[in-house]
């Protein structure tokens, strides 16, 4: 947004009175960034002295599995990398190795999925549908509830019914308010099906008091820079299973063989965490409550004040505790806000009563905060787009004919979300204070 373009924002009248004389935060408000402490140098500087000896990579193994726990959690380089390696793992399992079809199928001719279909979470971000294509499968997309915003079970037997033969389920816990793990798991497992559960946002968070990340046959973790606690990068793949562990491990540095000449028996990576990350971690490891605690006190005040007729917040679904990393408003769909989205560009009318969430996005832009759209669904993605999506009213390909006279309007929580949702800065650096101004700016767009 140019200077101009903003102050013409600041100086609409609803705004008047949020700031003195048209003003704006000085520090810019953020999403979610990097919150450090003191405990992360001296891990650091171990790693130093000990000449990157990997004391902080099996020190942080061990403390995440008993946290999480499970039995095992393999430090990887970030989020991306592990839910990479979780989907080769178990398509392995389930479909046999990639090392024997190197050989006898030629290099590279196809991922451990060759050409399988793989149950996704729709709204969610690309992680995992990436790694199901790297791997040579197919995404199919499934819709998210509307209690939890993570995938709907029901539309997931739905998925069953029309492809029974999938074998693989990949389902996120969106913003770190989880779904309803143990229903998918029942039907996983009702379906001979693994499951890979993507907790990077949810770490910490709890339903029926046991931790996301421990239910699926693996779990995901991300140190990312916006996440709940960082190592900058990093990330984990949590799992019961011995022989997934040590395969992981021994993956992500080069398949190395204990022999004096190196020997190659195994295809190899180079995706191990790093000691450095690895201290990092671990002194943020240690502020994860404080930093949960902090979270929610922001979302608690965005409910208090922004949920009610017009908004609400993202749903906390039953017998879960968030961590609630992101906080992110809603508009209601009796509010009839005129917003138009193409691909890449947007237009809105600014009108009495309403807003729409790019309106309420450009606002606080304006005054210097940083918000961001909710996931834009993997169905509505152009790089996905040729891929099957499931919802309530069953599959797209079957009611593709209904969608070209464009009145037939199909159930879509995932697509709802995205047209109507924003996330909230929920930085835990933002003062109460800064909070507060938020609010009247967002609380000033519907005028
Ligand atoms: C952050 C994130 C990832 C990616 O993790 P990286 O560590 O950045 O690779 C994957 N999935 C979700 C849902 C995330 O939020």
């Amino acid at each position: 947004m140019t200077d101009i373009a903003a102050r013409c924002i600041r100086e609409q009248p609803r705004f008047k009175g949020i700031f003195k004389n048209k003003g704006k935060f000085e520090r810019r408000v953020m999403l979610a960034s990097p919150t450090m402490h003191n405990e992360e140098k001296t891990f650091i500087d171990k790693a130093f002295d000990e000449g990157f000896a990997g004391r902080n990579i099996a020190r942080l193994e061990k403390e995440a599995a008993e946290y999480i726990g499970v039995k095992h959690a393999a430090a990887l380089s970030s989020g991306t990398a592990a839910m990479h390696m979780a989907v080769k793992l178990a398509a392995e399992r389930i479909y046999g190795s990639t090392a024997s079809i190197s050989v006898s199928g030629g290099l590279g001719k196809a991922g451990a999925l060759h050409g399988k279909r793989v149950f996704c979470s729709d709204f969610a971000s690309p992680t995992m549908a990436d790694a199901i294509l790297f791997e040579g499968g197919e995404p199919v997309f499934v819709d998210a509830s509307d209690e939890d915003w993570s995938m709907d079970p029901e539309v997931l037997e739905i998925a069953f019914q029309r492809y029974p033969d999938v074998k693989l389920v990949m389902m996120n816990h969106a913003y770190g308010f989880p779904g309803q793990i143990l229903r998918i798991k029942e039907i996983c497992e009702a379906h001979g099906a693994l499951l890979i559960e993507d907790a990077s946002e949810s770490l910490g968070a709890k339903v029926c008091g046991k931790q996301t990340g421990a239910f699926g046959d693996y779990g995901i973790l991300s140190f990312g820079s916006d996440k709940i606690i960082t190592g900058s990068v990093g990330g984990m793949l949590l799992t019961d299973d011995d022989y997934s562990a040590k395969k992981a491990r021994s993956r992500a540095s080069h398949s190395r063989v204990a022999t004096p000449w190196s020997q190659h028996e195994e295809l190899g990576e180079d995706c191990r965490m790093s000691d450095i990350v690895a201290g990092l971690i671990l002194g943020q490891f240690q502020h994860l409550e404080e930093h949960i605690a902090k979270k929610r006190a922001i979302y608690e005040r965005y409910q208090e004040e922004l949920d009610g007729d017009i908004m609400y917040m993202n749903p906390v679904g039953e017998g879960t505790e968030p961590n609630y990393w992101m906080s992110c408003m809603t508009c209601e769909s009796n509010i009839q806000f005129q917003e138009t989205r193409s691909e890449r560009e947007y237009t809105y009318t600014n009108q009495h009563g309403t807003a729409s969430p790019m309106e309420i996005y450009d606002a606080l832009e304006a005054f210097n905060v940083e918000s961001s759209p909710v996931y834009k669904p993997m169905s509505m993605q152009p790089v996905f787009r040729e891929f099957d999506q499931i919802t309530l009213d069953g599959s797209k390909r079957e009611y593709a004919e209904f969608d070209q006279d464009g009145f037939w309007v199909r159930c879509d929580v995932a697509k709802e979300c995205f047209e109507r949702g924003l996330c909230l800065p929920s930085d835990i650096k933002m003062t109460g204070e800064e909070q507060e101004r938020i609010i009247e700016i967002v609380r000033s767009c519907f005028d």
